[in-house]
């Protein structure tokens, strides 16, 4: 894993745009007349050059180095040339963005013309992430992508000989149509394309997607009736995370794999809890406060709210103690490294441990805020979805199928013992 570091700043770029809405895209992303580009990039470019007088405002450092820059959305690739420059431009203007930052732009297989890879590589993207989902044409037909496994494979190809070298390819589990041998084709396929990264999801299913929708309700217009069950879906992550191991993409979070260096710096950043701002629609920042808790940040929801807006408006949420440490634990639960008692102790736990837990080995003595979280790691143990060892916790392979019910017994559990609730 690569190391991270708190004075060292990731930057996150929201491109809201999409050429189709994909039935089970559950993000802040739409279809869009391209006549709204430019006045979308010239607010991104006054929200990057008014950010430190906000910052000052928050009362937040914000790093000055950046060392990971992210494009994502939507599809960051339908921007035109001279606007994914002016962006960039904007972005080295404000920041330090060294010269070994990773910088990432997601794009969707089909839709990078050659003048877009050519600014992108000036403005010095070196890593690209494919929103392939499925390299079997039906089912990406059938979610409304508009590539074909020829194209995405050929655009692959086509990155990499422009100098691409770090490339990233999203797959989803659970799709309408997928079977066992059409998922096994789709891994095949992505091994052969040699990227060093990958991510695997297992398909949401919630009212936020057309398709998740209609898996809820009923339906026949988004293929709902031909999706594979959760049973069938979690089969076909599990397989892939031992495949993917054999090929040498390591699991180092419950969806993302990776050669050994190859890990997203950037997505990293969200895992550690490490400082981030996010730009543009629905994108979200992290920033530590001066001698105080950190803060979340959320911008306008929707492409409408962004646009009419005032300048830097934004929601704003202030960490409790208790809060801080809830999120080191269910987001460090996500890498498989998993989470350190001492680490927590030593970062939230207030001093060291008292030897006062009665429990053996590993967890005697941990630090007295970390005492609430040992009945709940205790008990998620003995249900087989934690494991320990030594002094760190991790999921099992069951706790990763199961990772939401598990991270939701962290949720409260330190507020409310400050509150005296037992
Ligand atoms: S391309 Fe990506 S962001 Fe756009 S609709 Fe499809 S999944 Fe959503």
């Amino acid at each position: 894993m690569l190391p991270l570091s708190l004075n060292t700043l990731g930057i996150y770029v929201s491109v809201p745009f999409c050429r189709s809405k994909c039935t089970y895209c559950n993000f802040a992303s739409g279809v869009h007349s391209p006549a709204l580009y430019q006045q979308y990039a010239d607010r991104l470019c006054g929200e990057i050059a008014g950010l430190r007088r906000r910052a000052a405002e928050w009362g937040v450092e914000v790093p000055e180095r950046v060392d990971s820059l992210y494009l994502g959305g939507g599809t960051p690739s339908l921007l035109p040339p001279h606007l994914l420059l002016q962006l960039g431009r904007a972005l080295r203007g404000e920041f330090d963005v060294l010269k070994t930052a990773e910088i990432t732009l997601e794009c969707a297989p089909g839709q990078l013309p050659d003048q877009t890879l050519e600014a992108m590589l000036e403005i010095g993207v070196n890593r690209m992430s494919f929103g392939v989902q499925s390299f079997v044409d039906r089912e990406a037909a059938a979610t409304g992508r508009l590539h074909t496994r020829a194209i995405a494979v050929s655009d692959l190809r086509r990155v990499r000989r422009a100098g691409v070298r770090r490339v990233n390819v999203d797959l989803i589990a659970g799709l309408p149509y997928q079977t066992a041998a059409s998922w096994q084709e789709s891994l095949n396929t992505l091994m052969e394309t040699e990227a060093d990264h990958a991510s695997v999801y297992m398909l949401e299913i919630d009212e936020d997607s057309r398709l998740g929708r209609e898996m809820l309700a009923g339906g026949a217009r988004y293929h709902a009736a031909a999706a594979p069950n959760e049973e069938q879906t979690a089969d076909f992550y599990v397989s892939a995370v031992a495949q993917l191991e054999r090929m040498g993409l390591r699991q180092y979070e419950i969806s993302n794999f990776a050669r050994v260096g190859s890990e997203s710096r950037h997505n990293s950043k969200y895992w550690r809890r490490q400082p981030y701002l996010g730009f543009g629609v629905d994108a979200h920042s992290f920033l530590q406060r001066v001698a105080a808790g950190a803060l979340r940040l959320t911008s306008a929801p929707s492409l409408d709210e962004y646009l009419a807006g005032a300048e830097g408006a934004r929601e704003l949420a202030e960490l409790t103690p208790e809060e801080e440490l809830e999120e080191a634990w269910f987001l460090g639960l996500r890498l498989r490294q998993g989470v350190r008692w001492s680490w927590l102790a030593e970062r939230y736990g207030g001093g060291p441990a008292e030897a006062s837990s009665g429990l053996a080995g590993p967890w005697r003595g941990r630090a007295p805020a970390l005492q609430p979280f040992l009945p709940v790691v205790v008990e998620l143990r003995r249900l087989g979805l934690l494991a320990c060892q030594g002094d760190v916790v991790r999921l099992t392979q069951r706790g990763i199928l199961l990772s939401n019910e598990v991270f939701a017994r962290f949720l409260g559990v330190a507020a409310g013992a400050a509150a005296g609730v037992a």
